[in-house]
């Protein structure tokens, strides 16, 4: 996988993702990180400016198209093949664990990172080809959005986690949540690890697992629950969670 970041302070992107996991994966040539910085495509006249004001009036400053055509021309003429060009928008569609699954299987990826009001809407028209948020809100810039994707798109690129890091079962797996984590030691201020998973049954574990993978589905992010893969047995589980909420 090779992610080419377009943006006004590559330092952010560099510096934020050559730790841990991430950086382990680029030092192994599993993933590669290139930030193109947008400015060092400035029109010759304006001397590494990439803003100016918005047509029309109103406050804040617009990053121009020209600058932002030609970094991303410089990146698309040395790939192979046409890369998916991801523009990072509270407009776009909210990030999911299933686009990144998708994005994973990509070769090439291009992240076009905004600052100020945004971007001069026809270079998006010219260049992009998916629109993503990660999330209903408004950041400064696109820096932290695009660290966010490649992280969570990296950790499903075989190789990258090392087996103690890869989890069987992660939450929005099946479109459920993770069930609870407990480490040594066995009883900690007081409270204990429940004994089921202390008891080596391995069947008993994953069933106990499973229901509390459900009960806490149902409790936080019930809506996760309407395109869940659900069994008969899961049904009956849920039906009687919530016979028993009803009652209390
Ligand atoms: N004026 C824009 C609007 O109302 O849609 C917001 C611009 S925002 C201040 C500056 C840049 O931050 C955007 O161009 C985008 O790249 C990035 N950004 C802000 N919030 C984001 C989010 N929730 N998801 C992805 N990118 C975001």
């Amino acid at each position: 996988m090779n992610y080419h970041v377009l943006t006004l302070f590559p330092e952010m992107i560099l510096e934020g993702l050559h730790t841990s996991i991430i950086g382990r994966a680029i030092e192994k040539g599993l993933i590669s990180l290139e930030a193109v910085n947008i400015r060092d495509f400035a029109l010759e006249s304006r001397k590494g400016r990439v803003d100016d004001y918005p047509y029309g009036g109103g406050a804040g400053m617009v990053m121009q198209a020209e600058p932002v055509y030609r970094a991303c021309r410089h990146v698309t003429e040395k790939t192979e093949g046409t890369p998916r060009v991801i523009y990072l928008t509270p407009q776009g569609n909210v990030f999911t664990q299933s686009l990144a699954e998708e994005l994973a299987g990509e070769k090439d990826l291009v992240f076009l990172c905004g600052h100020y009001e945004g971007i001069d809407e026809r270079v998006l028209e010219e260049v992009v080809t998916d629109y993503v948020s990660i999330g209903d809100y408004v950041l400064t810039g696109g820096e932290l959005p695009a660290m966010v994707m490649i992280d969570a798109i990296s950790r499903l690129v075989p190789g990258v986690l090392n087996n103690q890091e890869s989890a069987q079962f992660e939450s929005f797996q099946d479109n459920l949540l993770e069930y609870p984590q407990y480490s040594r030691p066995e009883e900690w201020r007081g409270k204990c690890v429940p004994p089921v998973l202390l008891s080596g049954h391995h069947g008993n574990v994953d069933q106990w697992r499973r229901e509390q993978s459900l009960k806490r589905t149902l409790e936080r992010r019930p809506d996760l629950l309407e395109t869940a893969d659900l069994t008969e047995k899961d049904r009956k589980y849920l039906n009687k969670l919530l016979a028993n909420m009803e009652e209390t």
